[in-house]
């Protein structure tokens, strides 16, 4: 059995000092006074223990054009210029280099306290549109490459099909598509038959841009976790105005497909009543801000959602989870112009972003609490910065990933003082896919 005496323990109830976790056969088994004469397996000094961070959305292999697309177009960049480069990327992609980039992305987050990754993952095919010998591939490089890490992972596996509304797919989005909604749930079928406490396979209609809204009725038979990009984009609002004449949000809620297992990835730009009949079906929304910003997509207004929130990191411009969590709130004051956002103790609005928004978004159990999972983080709260702030509001509005020190999934030890013992390695293969996909 492991014992954890850190100084912190965030819980459910709150955050607690004088108490020990402890941990065996992968969950929390007791939470414990310490005392002098009680032993503990680790001492973690000046440290809060807090639930595992979670990315419920992420493009693993965007890792691979980070610095790459800050100086492309000009003063007329925009998201639309960044995709086109983006593509780039994803079309050399193979399966030797899908997994190095995505190990990573995955390394990043592990030492910087994710647990579990929700991978939004469209990159299905070959280069001409052909499927690989096993059409699943690709996923199967994802999923083994969050397993080497050794963080939990919810495959979203995309439905793709056409350019717009009605605009059959481009040659470069090819490796995107599905022959039909069937073909989609067929691979998920297939992909969900390989998993376990650590994966998890969801289905993800990519966006009402990419997926025809007859495929939308099709795909709603599927009983498990849903995500979608909503509402991205103006240009993306507005066709969808013309050709079907409802919001986005609205087209996958006729669909059948809003429930309390969807979420909708970005809606920055939500439609008169998207937000109610959102919350009203129970969905979520997943925030990514230093994307969304990054892109010059928008922001979220936050400051008018009532539901659950998660956050991602979409295109890893930077992969910081605590960070997501601060901004989706912080700048909703500003956006809103005022505070009080996140609930009577913000702080607390914060962390359910970072961790068990996330965690129900994809399927995961969240919490420290006796019988959970011990997916558990420790923050170091012993710099000049913290001194005399309390632990929670440090963790909220001040931690990061840098502050992170020591990892467990499922009670394994992921990251240690720091360090992952597969550092050396994953960043050896990584420069090599890296060099490779950007020839
Ligand atoms: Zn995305």
């Amino acid at each position: 059995m492991e014992i954890l005496r850190p100084d912190y323990v965030l819980t459910p109830e709150g955050v607690v000092t004088n108490t020990d976790v402890a941990v065996e056969h992968g969950c929390i088994v007791d939470l414990r006074p310490a005392s002098r004469q009680s032993n503990y397996t680790r001492r973690l000094a000046g440290k809060i223990i807090i639930p595992g961070l979670v990315n419920a959305h992420s493009h693993a292999f965007q890792r691979a054009i980070r610095g790459g697309v800050q100086h492309m177009g000009g003063t007329s960049d925009d998201f639309w210029s960044w995709r086109t480069a983006m593509y780039g990327v994803a079309g050399a992609l193979t399966p030797d280099t899908i997994g190095p980039i995505s190990r990573l992305a995955f390394l990043e987050m592990a030492l910087g306290g994710v647990t579990a990754v929700g991978e939004f993952h469209y990159v299905h095919h070959q280069a001409n549109g052909r499927p690989y010998d096993d059409p699943n591939e690709l996923a199967h490089r994802v999923i083994q490459a969050a397993r080497d890490v050794g963080i939990r992972i919810a495959l979203l596996r995309v439905t793709y099909n056409t350019s717009a509304i009605g605009i059959p797919a481009k040659p470069e989005q090819r490796r995107f598509c599905d022959v039909s909604p069937e073909a989609s749930l067929e691979a998920v079928s297939v992909l969900s038959d390989r998993t376990d406490d650590y994966v998890r396979i969801g289905l993800a209609p990519h966006s009402i841009r990419a997926v025809p809204e007859s495929w939308l009725r099709e795909l709603a038979s599927f009983e498990g976790v849903v995500h979608a990009h909503v509402a991205e984009q103006p240009a993306e609002v507005r066709q969808c105005l013309d050709a079907l004449g409802r919001s986005p949000l609205a087209v996958f809620a006729d669909s059948g497909l809003v429930s309390e297992r969807f979420t909708a990835v970005h809606l920055t730009w939500p439609g008169d009543g998207d937000l109610a009949r959102l919350a009203a079906a129970g969905g979520g929304v997943c925030v990514c801000p230093t994307t969304e910003y990054d892109l010059g997509d928008g922001i979220f207004p936050i400051q008018d959602w009532p539901g659950r929130v998660c956050v991602g990191t979409d295109s890893h411009a930077r992969i910081d989870i605590l960070e997501e969590a601060r901004l989706a709130h912080t700048v909703g004051r500003a956006h809103a112009g005022r505070r009080g956002i996140g609930g009577e103790r913000p702080a607390i609005g914060i962390l359910q972003s970072a961790c068990a928004g996330g965690a129900q978004s994809i399927g995961f159990e969240s919490g420290i609490a006796v019988g959970r999972p011990a997916d558990l983080v420790a923050v170091d709260l012993s710099s000049a910065s913290f001194l005399g702030v309390d632990p929670l509001e440090a963790v909220a509005f001040g931690a990061g990933a840098n502050n992170v020190t020591d990892v467990w999934v499922g009670g394994q030890e992921v990251v240690r003082d720091g360090h992952h013992a597969m550092h050396r390695e994953i960043i050896e293969a990584a420069k090599l896919a890296l060099a490779a996909v950007r020839a």
